[in-house]
């Protein structure tokens, strides 16, 4: 007798089920039951045909019922429900909606796979005409025709998972504003915020509206479009709706049918995908599997997972034992222009496990830098404290990602540690990638926190970190500190680090950041081995930081019938006022990271004309914010930023700074002349100076006379002097440690005092001042006449202090709104 074998759901689990059936057991009488018209179909394909980029429909028809019947011999039924198992007489009860007849089918095995239904609470007004969720080929075409025919202007997209954020970019890419709800913190559950908010942030890039921590609540179709109610308060008026706020497993046959269901609703099934009936396999969206990092029991609707269950049934069923030994959740996305892609478990799952884990963050480019084309992407690698075991990593960049992401899935199946990592070998050329790996390097890092090389705090650290017991250093260069930093960091270059070591005190935690965390990690080496005793590293540097603390929503940029100015630079035209410029220089700043676009861009536009283009092609992912904030900074036109084949080309004028309204012309830049050497003075002057310099004034402090005794270093220095220069010396305060108040002194009490109630009100010392003066750029020039009166050489002053006459000063003033006389 041959075996029976019934399968209920014909697309992913259910007909993989069947073509592996047919080939292990070419005379088993195999039946495939779909509700549906069309088996077999490409689900995950659906959006892209909406969105114009699979343009034919039989593209996403993989087999037809005939094919599948010449192909395997197997006897598809569309149109045709399961609507009862009877476990006991082993039958179904089949409806077949073309003839209206319910029928029964014996069965040997029964496989079930009918999939997971898209979530549609009952919300008020949600069965509006105008509200779609997507699942299967007609839900396909009513989209479709919908946007092909109404034209809508703005869709809502209830829901941040895989398929709303597919639909927003397609329906984007058919002309309609698109504008997204997410309940959530974050888009796409299985990220974390940190890495989803490099997403967020290139939504904002492409003018998608964002609503985060909100909720539709409730829907008014009003004949002309239709307003979702959010549950913060605000009423978005659009044309359509798409719902995407998840799926939930079809298992109400096989309750009715009186099998187990798990603890998440999906049907419960054993290592062998058999039910709690023996003669019963369910498998994909429909059952509730092991979670292969945590073995706790989760819902993963994944294709890959449908298909493979779908083979292991049907090895099982035909005496091929197989067991299925977990998901791991990996999954990959293309938002726009991105990719993102993750595996294992996230944070949130490992704390609610309470999992002892550390994560690290590396930032690499997609191939050699030298190589055209080369881009960076972002890994998170999130491992166990104790041995260094991959417990699960998300990756996101424009090139590679697929690959990296694999690798590292593949590692996690294998049990590996980020110390196993770090020696696999992977394919290296320059136009694929570079002699050390994307992968290689987020092992290395995480390795090197095990091994304490490297201490790292993270960008959620930055808020708790005391700072009267603590430096924060940026070790970038100033034209990168220039473009932004965290609050409170001291600018000293990586190059400078060893040379100027004695304006880091050794009695403070220090905590280093830099761009990406490489400099930082080579800074805190140079730290930690100099004997300093807290020293850290911010993981994934600035770019992290500067990621996840930016505002991460994107609201109120549509009206339905207006568009309002979004926060993206928009594409315009020279505007004709004055732009008659026919030169256009072209420069590649592609495969270099900040700040090396933007330093180029500087080069570049120095030896260009008035109203000449500049066209700079760069890939860094932040040079599209980078350079409108250097525009503005600097005066310059930015006409456009476009983003094309992995990089962002920018156009920019160089202005007239008459024209830019730029600084020379305000000549808004401050002096302060510096003749008193009392410390209440020297104070105001540089809380003064530091201000004016935030601010983005150019200030020159001009030192002259008892001045110039704060400039001098606290320890004596051996130079040649006459006479009168050593008595000068020895009766002036040597330093700004030495310095008395002008008032209530007190024999240095006084002094002491005022250093005390500052140190206490959180207030910087005259000595920071002096430090946060030289990392914000303000010139400190010695008066050169002084010195020669008072017997002061150029090597008793603190480095860093330019020596200058009265015509350094003049020239400084005159480019000065403000000067004044300390
Ligand atoms: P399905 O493929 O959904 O098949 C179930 C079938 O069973 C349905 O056709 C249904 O009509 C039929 N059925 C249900 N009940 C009965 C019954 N009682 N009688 C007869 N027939 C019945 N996954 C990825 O991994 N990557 C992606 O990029 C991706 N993109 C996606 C995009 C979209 C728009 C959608 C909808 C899904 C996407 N998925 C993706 C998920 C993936 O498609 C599913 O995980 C996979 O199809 C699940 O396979 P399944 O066999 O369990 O269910």
């Amino acid at each position: 007798m041959s075996l029976k074998v019934v399968i209920v759901g014909g697309v992913a689990g259910g007909a993989s089920a069947a073509a592996r059936l047919r080939r292990l057991d070419e005379g088993a009488d195999i039946i495939m039951f779909e509700k549906g018209e069309h088996i077999s179909f490409a689900n995950c394909g659906l959006p892209y045909y909406i969105g114009g980029v699979i343009k034919e429909k039989e593209k996403l028809l993989v087999q037809t019922p005939e094919n599948m019947r010449k192909r395997f011999n197997i006897d598809v039924r569309i149109n045709s429900e399961v609507t009862r198992i009877i476990p006991d007489k082993k039958l179904v009860e089949v409806f077949d909606r073309a003839s209206g007849r319910t029928y029964t089918e014996t069965y040997d095995k029964l496989i079930l796979s009918p999939g997971a239904e898209p979530v549609k609470p009952k919300l008020p007004g949600i069965d509006s005409e105008r509200i779609f969720t997507l699942r299967n080929i007609p839900d396909t075409y009513r989209i479709k025709d919908y946007v092909d025919e109404m034209k809508p202007r703005r869709a809502v997209i209830v829901g941040a998972g895989f398929i709303g954020l597919e639909l927003a970019e397609n329906l984007y890419r058919r002309g309609v504003k698109v504008t997204v709800v997410e309940l959530a913190d974050h888009v796409i559950g299985p990220l974390d915020y940190d890495m989803a908010a490099i997403v967020h942030q290139h939504m904002k890039s492409k003018g998608v509206e964002l609503y985060l921590k909100d909720a539709a609540k409730s829907f008014k179709d009003e004949g002309c479009c239709i307003n979702v109610e959010l549950a913060g308060g605000r009423t978005l008026k659009a044309d359509m709706v798409i719902m995407g706020i998840g799926v939930r497993p079809e298992s109400r046959l096989a309750a009715e049918a009186g099998l187990k269901l798990g603890t998440t609703g999906g049907i419960l099934v054993d290592e062998y995908m058999r039910t709690s009936d023996p003669d019963i396999y369910a498998v994909g969206d429909a059952v509730e599997v092991r979670d292969f990092v945590s073995g706790n029991p989760v819902l993963m609707p994944l294709a890959g997972l449908a298909n493979k269950q779908g083979r292991i049934a049907a090895n099982n069923i035909c005496g091929l034992e197989e067991k299925f030994t977990g998901a791991q959740g990996t999954s990959i996305v293309k938002v726009f222009d991105i990719t993102v892609a993750m595996t294992g478990n996230n944070e949130k799952s490992l704390r609610k496990n309470g999992v002892d884990y550390e994560k690290s963050f590396t930032h690499s480019p997609s191939h050699a830098g030298y190589y055209p084309g080369a881009i960076p992407m972002s890994i998170k690698l999130l491992f166990s404290k104790k041995e260094g075991k991959i417990l699960g990593a998300q990756v996101i960049g424009y090139e590679g990602v697929d690959k990296r992401l694999d690798v590292i899935a593949t590692a996690i199946r294998a049990g590996m540690t980020v110390y196993d990592l770090e020696k696999l070998e992977l394919a290296y050329a320059p136009p694929y990638s570079s002699a050390k790996d994307p992968v290689n390097i987020a092992a290395y890092t995480a390795s090197n926190i095990l091994r304490k090389l490297c201490n790292i705090f993270h960008w959620h650290d930055v808020a708790s970190i005391d700072r009267s017991k603590s430096m924060l250093i940026d070790v970038r260069t100033p034209a990168e500190f220039d473009l932004g930093t965290i609050e409170g960091a001291v600018n000293i270059p990586l190059d400078e680090l060893r040379d100027r070591l004695n304006e880091i005190p050794k009695d403070k935690d220090i905590y280093i950041f830099c761009q990406v965390g490489l400099r930082g990690y080579i800074a805190s080496r140079i730290l930690m081995q100099k004997g300093y005793r807290t020293v850290k590293n911010l993981s994934g540097g600035y770019k992290t930081y500067q990621l996840a603390t930016q505002k991460q929503s994107n609201e109120d940029i549509y009206r339905y019938d207006e568009i309002r100015e979004d926060d993206s630079v928009k594409p315009s035209a020279c505007d004709g006022d004055g732009c008659k410029a026919d030169v256009v220089i072209q420069l590649d700043a592609c495969g270099l990271q900040c700040p090396g676009p933007i330093m180029q861009t500087y080069n570049a536009i120095k030896s260009m004309n008035y109203g000449e283009l500049l066209e700079v092609k760069a890939s860094d992912p932040a040079f599209r914010e980078d350079i409108k904030a250097w525009c503005e900074r600097t005066g310059n036109r930015l006409i456009s930023v476009k983003f094309e084949n992995n990089a962002f080309t920018a156009l920019i004028r160089k202005e007239k700074q008459e024209a830019a309204k730029g600084m020379a012309e305000r000549k808004n830049d401050k002096t302060i002349i510096v003749f008193s050497n009392d410390l209440d003075k020297a104070i105001a002057s540089f809380i003064i100076a530091n201000g004016a310099a935030a601010m983005g004034r150019k200030v020159t402090m001009f030192f002259t006379f008892w001045g110039l005794n704060i400039l001098r270093k606290p320890d004596k220095v051996k130079v040649n002097k006459d006479l009168l220069g050593k008595m000068f010396g020895m009766m002036m305060p040597r330093g700004s440690k030495k310095l008395s108040l002008s008032k209530m002194n007190m024999g240095g009490i006084g002094a002491k005092m005022i250093r005390f109630i500052m140190n206490k009100k959180n207030i910087a010392s005259i000595e920071d001042l002096i430090l946060q003066a030289k990392a914000n750029g303000i010139r400190l020039v010695a008066c050169n006449m002084s010195m020669d009166v008072m017997g002061i050489r150029k090597e008793e002053l603190v480095d860093g202090v330019e020596i200058g006459g009265v015509a350094t000063f003049l020239g400084c003033a005159e480019e000065s709104d403000m000067n004044l006389f300390i």
